[in-house]
């Protein structure tokens, strides 16, 4: 058994907080901002691009990354990789001081994922490979973009603070934040924007998605012949059901908001062979944390007692744990006074056309692209989990996001691969990037808005504090999909598009 790592302490850096000759953005620094995204749409376009057709699974995001480096640098960034321990974490910089303020998103893809952009039809690029069947590809340059777009109006404008991108691995297998966090990275940071791809442009704020912990249970026992000599064996596989039967028991007992889902990854090898060794793989999700690490540790005990009856001893490894994301209320506040100054895309008849088209063929309903932005808190709380909740419980946190997907099409499935290049991602990305350089500039121009921020972060995070759910010694699996993308890779580089995106 593992312990719990402690928490990292969080001081609020509102008392470092750089007075600002300004008091607000003005609206000449936001149309510079807004013009500097404009005009670099088609660097925008090609790191999407790009990052579509590199398809790199978690902790795996090699050339992703480089090309971020590199274009990142070229705008006058200072770029870390490896930060963490994590050859593929990328963490960039511009400026000194606070307010420092980061963006925050992930550009890997899914697994089985490849298909031909905009062919309705199922029809790999690579078959078996991965593909961006959510569209990770597209925060690339979306928030690239942005933080050129912040820099060079902060330079412009004589504008004090930092602006900081950070672009975590392995988002889908809910890995990396958890480490960036406890390894201090957010410390000196005083807001983040964290970004998204959807089909709808919005925000949101209190819990926006689950928690959830992924965890391995393995029962070591004693093999033995299942008809000669079964009375010798101590049976691993006995001890997988048994926690099954327990867990099922606890269900009645558990609050309606859980979630508790497995799979079996060793049920032993062949009948008349008793299993010495047996595994399942378990997520355990809650509406917020503290209850799901409660019902997490009641399955533990479950385990337990399956190890207990069963004669076998069982060992515990967490792979993943996330906390929902926190939308911080003033925050969202203002990035939709953002999404509602810049508005939906215009999207064009053939766009439309395509989107109805789309839907048609993957059985939607043919409801085209949404032409309006969502009011503010009508999003309710989803079921799914990302590892960047971490950092809102550590920071006050704003969520964006960005309308560059076809409505109905859902994530983690091919259809959802058929769109990430097109001229609907394209738009819809260049929007995001607008939206998002306006509100990194409010944080970075306004104290108050910063300051009204930290408050309420304050408040909500005394009634529910954080704490790392990863052991205290836990560390990045760095092998995490490295066979796949090793296999694939080699057919796989030759779609890469070679491009060079410059920003100016
Ligand atoms: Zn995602």
């Amino acid at each position: 058994m593992k312990g719990i790592a402690a928490g990292v302490a969080f001081a609020s850096a509102l008392a470092c907080l750089a007075p600002s000759a300004n008091a607000a953005t003005t609206d000449e620094q936001k149309f510079f901002a807004r013009d500097i995204v404009a005009r670099n749409a088609q660097p925008i376009a090609q790191i999407g691009d790009s990052i579509y057709y590199f398809a790199e699974l978690g902790m795996q995001e090699y050339e992703s990354t480089k090309l971020l480096k590199d274009t990142l640098e070229a705008a006058g960034f200072t770029v870390e990789l490896g930060g963490a321990g994590m050859p593929t974490n990328l963490w960039a910089k511009w400026g000194s001081g606070h307010p420092t303020i980061a963006i925050v998103s992930e550009i890997d893809a899914l697994p089985g994922g490849s298909q031909t952009p905009m062919e309705f039809d199922r029809h790999p690029i690579v078959a078996g490979a991965p593909g961006h069947m959510e569209g990770h590809n597209t925060h690339g340059g979306l928030t690239t973009a942005a933080a050129f777009a912040v820099k060079q109006t902060m330079q412009k404008f004589n504008i004090p603070g930092t602006v900081v991108l950070s672009l975590g691995p392995a988002e889908e297998q809910l890995i990396s934040r958890p480490y960036l966090v406890r390894a201090g990275y957010f410390k000196d940071v005083d807001a983040i924007i964290y970004v998204h791809i959807g089909d709808q442009f919005a925000t949101g704020y209190g819990l926006s998605n689950y928690a959830a912990i992924s965890a391995d249970f393995s029962f070591h026992g004693k093999t033995a012949h299942g008809a000669v000599d079964p009375w010798d064996a101590k049976d691993a596989l006995d001890a997988v059901e048994l926690m099954d039967v327990g867990m099922a028991y606890l269900r009645q007992q558990l609050h309606p908001t859980y979630r508790a889902h497995r799979v079996i990854t060793n049920g032993g090898i062949q009948p008349n062979i008793i299993p010495d060794l047996a595994s399942a793989w378990w997520f355990v999700r809650d509406a917020n944390m503290p209850d799901a690490k409660v019902t997490f540790d009641k399955l533990t005990d479950i385990a337990k007692g399956a190890a207990l009856m069963t004669g076998t001893t069982m060992d515990m490894q967490i792979n993943a744990a996330g906390w929902p994301q926190l939308g911080n209320k003033v925050i969202a506040e203002d990035i939709q006074a953002n999404i509602d100054k810049i508005g939906m895309p215009k999207w064009s008849d053939e766009e439309q056309k395509f989107a109805r088209d789309f839907q048609h063929s993957a059985g939607r309903k043919e409801v085209g692209l949404l032409t309006t932005t969502t009011a503010l808190g009508a999003r309710p709380q989803s079921f799914a989990s990302n590892d960047s909740g971490d950092i809102s419980w550590v920071v006050p946190a704003g969520l964006l996001s960005f309308p560059a997907s076809v409505p109905g099409i859902q994530y983690h499935e091919w259809h959802a691969a058929i769109t990430p290049t097109s001229t609907i991602a394209h738009k819809g990305t260049v929007a995001g990037a607008e939206v998002l350089a306006g509100a990194m500039l409010d944080l970075m121009t306004t104290p108050e808005l910063l300051q009204k921020a930290h408050a309420e972060f304050e408040q909500v995070t005394k009634e529910s504090p954080y704490f790392g759910v990863l052991p205290a010694d836990a560390k990045p699996p760095l092998d995490l999909n490295k066979e796949t993308m090793a296999r694939y890779r080699p057919e796989m580089s030759k779609t890469y598009l070679h491009l060079t995106p410059r920003f100016n």
